[in-house]
């Protein structure tokens, strides 16, 4: 059985408590929310916090406020099940309470936030493993050792992006809100979800380690289609191995604007920029559909550190997006709906 190392538990009420007693304990300390990325990894000693500033009791984390036609905010501290489970969520942020109801398993979407899924550390086929097992092969670069066992020349570590909520919250161009207390004062700042992410599989979040996701800003339902589509082993619970994204503004039968995100390709939820432009005044036909998905899978730089063969992954990326993009089309998807698997069919944001 593997245990917690012991640590010292801080339990706020407020938000600025929490980022307070955050700044106060330094670098040893650590935010959780549900704790269902952080307590595993803890155990198998990927993560080491000596001091963990708990976020469960800080009641204004846990809100919704706004409405659809004005864009919704909503608090890092919901859970999952709150997220997908919301009444204007289902019916105006369709594509979002489909990505979400896709993570893990009901029980760990009950425990799970919204913010800790942003959030969540990158994974690895050598990294997501016991302490014994990772020091067997003397540990990587992400932790405690030297060498990166996917690419052994590269100096960097390439760890993916596995977050199920973020390809589908930067496709619609949400943003989210970051308070910290450096320096004294509480000092928020609002930028768009895509720049809290790097491509980079260890430093993987745009922001400094003080700072609290508090909120994260829907935009306002203003005629976008949105849906994810999400490739895994298990439909029951396991991570994404590959998910895309997209969010298609129409004017008439024209796309005005595409955005085509994929996760579990890179360290960071990955956009398909040519793709996008590629669509962008053009009728979705079968023929700019398809076109589209072999430019978009182009983005999708599948590496050998996740569940599948790569050669594979990467023919899926190109088959995923344009399920997905035929979705939004309204087009009829090969295979109906066991393409989806159990997802179910599709689903649209407005
Ligand atoms: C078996 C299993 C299957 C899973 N399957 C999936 C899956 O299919 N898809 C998927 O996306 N995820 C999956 N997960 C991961 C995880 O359950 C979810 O991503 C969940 O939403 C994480 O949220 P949490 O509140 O538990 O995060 P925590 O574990 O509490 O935190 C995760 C990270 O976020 C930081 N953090 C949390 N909240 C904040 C905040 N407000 N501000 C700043 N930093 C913060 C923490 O410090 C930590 O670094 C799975 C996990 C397990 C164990
Ligand atoms: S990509 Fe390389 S450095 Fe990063 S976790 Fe995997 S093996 Fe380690």
């Amino acid at each position: 059985m593997m245990r917690l190392p012991p640590f010292r538990y801080r339990a706020p009420r407020t938000v600025t408590e929490a980022a307070r007693i955050l700044a106060g304990e330094g670098p040893q300390a650590q935010f959780v929310a549900g704790g269902t990325d952080l307590f595993p990894n803890m155990k198998r000693r990927q993560q080491t916090p000596k001091v963990l500033v708990g976020l469960r009791g800080v009641a204004d984390l846990r809100r919704t406020r706004g409405e659809p036609a004005s864009g919704l905010i909503l608090g890092s501290g919901l859970t999952l099940t709150e997220v997908c489970e919301d009444a204007r969520v289902r019916s105006h942020y369709a594509g979002l309470a489909r990505a979400v109801r896709s993570i893990s398993t009901p029980l760990l979407r009950n425990t799970g936030t919204i913010g800790g899924n942003l959030c969540l550390d990158t994974r690895c086929n050598y990294y997501n493993q016991t302490y014994e097992w990772r020091q067997a092969i003397s540990f990587c670069l992400k932790k405690d050792g030297n060498t990166c066992w996917v690419a052994p020349g590269s100096p960097r570590c390439w760890a993916v992006s596995s977050s199920d909520a973020a390809p589908l919250l930067v496709a619609l161009g949400a943003s989210v809100t970051l308070l910290s207390v450096a320096g004294g004062g509480a000092r928020t700042r609002t930028l768009p979800l895509e720049d809290l992410y790097r491509d980079d599989g260890i430093d993987y979040l745009g922001k400094r380690p003080d700072e609290l996701l508090t909120d994260i800003l829907l935009p306002a339902v203003n005629g976008w289609r949105a849906t994810y589509w999400k490739l895994r082993r298990r439909g029951a619970f396991d991570f994404p191995v590959l998910g895309v994204a997209g969010c298609l503004y129409f004017e008439g039968k024209r796309v005005r604007e595409a955005r085509i995100v994929f996760g579990g390709v890179a360290s960071h939820p990955r956009r398909a920029r040519e793709a996008e432009a590629f669509l962008a005044g053009k009728e979705p036909t079968e023929e700019t559909i398809r076109e589209a998905a072999s430019i978009a899978s182009r983005a999708a730089k599948a590496l050998d550190n996740t569940d599948f063969a790569m050669g594979w992954r990467k023919k899926m990326a190109q088959v995923y997006a344009e399920r997905m993009l035929r979705e939004l089309a309204g087009l009829p998807i090969p295979g109906g709906e066991l393409a989806q698997g159990p997802l179910g069919a599709g689903v649209y944001g407005a």
